[in-house]
């Protein structure tokens, strides 16, 4: 089960193929090649990648 690394929320919604939305925090993640990828939907509907505040382990699916 994953969790989202923004707010450790387990509430996270499937949206689409490998996209995935948190309930929670409202963010968005979108995974590609077993990396997390997020962000965040801003008002007027554009999309601004979280990315640069996360950590690359916190962004690993399945982090070891
Ligand atoms: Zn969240």
């Amino acid at each position: 089960m994953m969790r989202c690394p923004n707010c450790q929320s387990k509430d996270i919604g499937k949206i689409g193929t490998n996209q995935y939305y948190c309930w929670n925090c409202f963010v968005e993640m979108s995974i590609s090649q077993g990396k997390l990828s997020l962000h965040q939907v801003e008002e007027d509907g554009s999309l601004s990648s979280l990315d640069d505040l996360f950590e690359e382990q916190d962004l690993q699916l399945d982090g070891t």
